[in-house]
């Protein structure tokens, strides 16, 4: 059987990268030149089963250009990856939209050259990203995440003593983890999150919690109902966040004089090393690394003091800012700052060398698995991240390749993957229907996901993992 990739193994072979980007993933002036003349997608972009039109939204009612830097508002911007357009990556498709036209937004990754803040081109409106009953993200589907996140609290309170009674905000606090274990530690606390069905289960479970986009409106109404707070976490959600000065300002009125703001957010030293390029979608908004945010603090009076490494996420930075002064300097940022320097973070240079990376694992995954069709194999996905939306649609995966993928949050079972439409299953499936190989998604849980499958291997299936490097386990 012909397998129908988007491109053959003869044409990728022999392509450059800007032949592969040039092709299907267009330069941004291609993007730019769809987007104003508002090109109907209605070729199908991946040959799924039943392909559906991809519709290319009017750049005003989805979303608009950002073309200066979020962090200092520098103009510029050095556009160093382009995926083309890509469908929400949690815009899981139900059964009976599968033959609608799915939307589809341009993704692009620009470098600062004043800052070296890295930030995607394109803002999504938010209230396509998150104000739909749609959003699925669970933070406390697995075990890593919880356990995760109840150390993150206790540590924050027995480190900076926080008293009990002393309130603790959480910017984007899902279903409530972080706040449960603060309340379970004596404090009050304060939910704020725009995901109406997972702030539904916080305020079920007792947690507190304003269904809303965090800003500056919503710190003022948090102090007035409240006080002033000791705590503010976000856990990979400011990088989520386009207004930053906003978020700021909002910070700025919370924080008692001795307040700390805490947030972790995957480091981009980690993405691009570790070549996770899937982690690029419409919702991070930034790519966050310590030199860039420790300018940024200063320009609100406020200081990075502290900065923690964190397996979590395929490596992520807690970031620790305060008031100016408040809190003594940790040796630990100047060490970030000299490795990010190494690795010549914020250079170009290394960005266009990230892009090369990409294309070539493209390439070998693509390589892979097609050899893997072409011996007879029978191919799933496991996980259905947002992250694995990027993944599955730059390498052009549908249901030709991936004949299903499985996933234990059931509210995306029944559904199927942004764009490439895979059918998503429960685990169980798994064992059930036996597929030679399977492509592991989520692959920053790969250890927990090998564990609580390992029934899978005992029965002779094999896990495949994308990258750094794409490889049978
Ligand atoms: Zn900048």
């Amino acid at each position: 059987m012909a397998m129908r990739l988007l491109y053959s193994r003869e044409h990728m072979q022999d392509s450059t990268v800007d032949e592969c980007a040039g092709t299907r993933y267009p330069s941004q002036g291609m993007t730019l030149w769809w987007v104003k003349n508002l090109f109907m997608m209605t070729n199908a972009r991946t040959a799924s089963a039943s392909p559906a039109p991809l519709v290319q939204n009017t750049p005003n009612s989805s979303g608009y250009f950002r073309n200066d830097c979020r962090l200092c508002h520098g103009t510029n911007l050095e556009t160093f990856l382009d995926f083309g357009m890509h469908p929400h990556s949690d815009g899981f498709v139900r059964a009976e939209k599968l033959s609608e036209p799915e939307p589809v937004y341009p993704l692009a990754v620009n470098l600062c050259t004043g800052c070296g803040q890295v930030q995607i081109s394109y803002i999504v409106k938010p209230e396509i990203l998150y104000g739909s009953d749609d959003y699925l993200y669970d933070g406390a589907i697995t075990e890593t995440g919880r356990k995760h996140f109840r150390q993150m609290a206790k540590d924050i309170v027995q480190e900076f003593s926080v008293a009990p009674g002393s309130l603790a905000v959480d910017i984007g606090s899902n279903v409530g983890l972080l706040l449960a274990t603060f309340r379970e530690e004596g404090m009050v606390i304060q939910g704020v999150d725009p995901t109406p069905r997972m702030t539904k289960i916080a305020i079920e479970n007792g947690l507190d919690t304003i269904t809303e986009c965090f800003s500056a409106n919503v710190a003022r109404r948090i102090v007035a109902e409240k006080g002033r707070a000791s705590i503010v976490t976000g856990t990979n959600v400011i990088a989520h966040i386009d207004d930053v000065d906003d978020l700021m300002e909002g910070i700025d009125m919370l924080l008692t004089e001795n307040g700390v703001f805490v947030f972790e957010a995957p480091h981009l030293l980690h993405l691009i090393e570790k070549r996770a390029f899937d982690t690029i979608y419409h919702q991070h908004l930034s790519y966050f690394s310590v030199k860039p945010i420790a300018a940024f603090a200063a320009r609100f009076d406020m200081e990075l003091f502290d900065v923690k490494e964190a397996d979590i996420h395929g490596g992520s930075i807690r970031f620790c800012i305060g008031r100016t002064g408040a809190h003594a300097v940790q040796p630990a940022i100047a060490r970030l700052v000299d490795r990010e320097t190494k690795a010549e973070l914020h250079s170009l240079k290394r960005m266009q060398q990230f892009t090369r990376d990409v294309h070539t694992l493209r390439h070998q995954l693509i390589t892979m698995l097609q050899n893997l069709k072409d011996e007879g194999k029978r191919l799933a996905g496991i996980g259905a991240p947002a992250k694995g939306s990027t993944l599955l649609n730059f390498c052009g995966l549908n249901s030709s390749i991936l004949e299903y993928v499985t996933e234990k949050n059931t509210l995306k079972v029944g559904r199927f993957t942004p764009g490439t439409h895979i059918e998503i299953v429960n685990d169980d499936e798994l064992l059930r229907r036996k597929p030679n190989f399977a492509l592991i998604l989520p692959w920053n849980f790969a250890p927990e996901i090998k564990k609580n499958l390992s029934a899978y291997t005992a029965q002779g299936g094999q896990f495949i993992l994308p990258l750094p490097i794409p490889k049978i386990l």
